[in-house]
């Protein structure tokens, strides 16, 4: 039976060239850049909330960082260096090697060295931080939206949640959506380069990890804002009632885990995102209404303002 220290020395120690220390000390050090403020944000995965207990151990391995990564693209910020805290039922090295696999191709893909954490037996939970870095005084906060800004979202929001109502029988999926929707779900890809980007273009911004809705209220409710939201959905279910394209624009604008970036953009600064190339969408205005409102309709002009925004761990 591997110890604890072998299981770490196997799995989780790799080289940290950008580290002044790395895994194997009481601490590892870092030596701060002149001009360079870090970001730093700890996410947590615990199953039977965040996963089932069959998910594929490779899966989780790159979940647990990108979710991570995530917060640190939503930032504006460069991700730079995580730790892991595993909590593991027991050392079963097959899973454990499947899920550190994972873990390194999502740090390899994003330059994100593994500088220390904790391993310890118990319930499954896999919790990281991360820290990123960004200019002093660049980072995207999520209180700087202001009235008249335009709201922006990347990708395709709602395709994690369809991709989960696929696999409890609550959708129909079929090929290419199916796989699109998958993917979303099991292999969430953080908007790192759209992040930095955005810098010096976007007011506000955050990850779409609760939902559209519920992300926004966040963004609305540190501004002091409201916004006025117009949007349009094609439905990509079949041969099932619950694929109309009301339910559609249900997962679309509540539907979590996609991480997608939502942000806010002066109008001026609408033509220079449009011109960065990256896939985004143009959803609405903010306005000097009250702190948190929202108001949605559809592409008719029809109003969908939905009364449950997303999901609320202890809602
Ligand atoms: P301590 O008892 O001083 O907290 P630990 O025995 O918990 O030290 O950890 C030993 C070293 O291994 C530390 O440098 C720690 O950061 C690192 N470490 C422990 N678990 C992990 C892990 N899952 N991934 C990376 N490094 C780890
Ligand atoms: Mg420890």
């Amino acid at each position: 039976m591997a110890s604890e220290f072998d299981l770490i020395a196997r799995y989780f120690t790799r080289a940290t060239p950008s580290a002044d220390l790395g895994p194997g000390d009481d601490a590892a050090l870092l030596t701060p850049r002149p001009g360079m403020q870090w970001a730093v944000s700890t996410d947590m995965l615990v199953e039977g909330t965040h996963f089932l207990p069959d998910t594929d151990p490779r899966d989780l391995g790159w979940k647990a960082l990108a979710v991570n990564v995530s917060d640190i693209a939503a930032m504006g910020a460069q991700p730079r260096w995580a730790t892991l805290a595993l909590a593991l039922p027991d050392a079963d090295e097959s899973w454990i090697g499947a899920f550190a696999d994972g873990f390194f191709e999502c740090a390899d893909q994003f330059g994100v060295e593994l500088i220390g954490g904790d391993t310890t037996r118990g319930p499954r939970n896999l919790s990281v931080t991360i820290m990123g870095e960004v200019p002093v005084g660049q980072a995207l906060r999520r209180d700087g939206a202001r009235p008249g800004d335009v709201v922006w979202v990347s990708g395709q929001p709602g395709r994690a949640a369809l991709g989960l109502a696929h696999l409890q029988g609550r959708a129909r999926l079929s090929e290419p959506a199916l796989g699109e929707c998958l993917r979303a779900l099991h292999h969430p890809q953080p908007r790192v380069e759209l992040g930095l980007a955005l810098r010096g273009l976007a007011s506000a911004a955050i990850d779409i990890s609760d939902g559209l809705l519920a992300d926004l209220g966040h963004i609305l409710l540190r501004s002091g804002v409201s916004a006025r939201l117009q949007v349009a959905v094609s439905p990509v279910t079949e041969g099932n009632p619950r694929g109309t394209p009301t339910w559609m624009l249900a997962t679309y604008l509540s539907g979590g885990d996609d991480y997608e970036l939502l942000f806010t953009a002066p109008p001026e600064s609408s033509s220079a995102i449009a011109a960065l190339g990256f896939e985004v969408t143009r959803l609405g205005v903010i306005e000097a209404g009250p702190p948190g409102e929202l108001h949605v309709t559809d592409s008719t002009g029809h109003d969908i303002t939905p009364g449950r925004r997303g999901y609320d761990h202890f809602g």
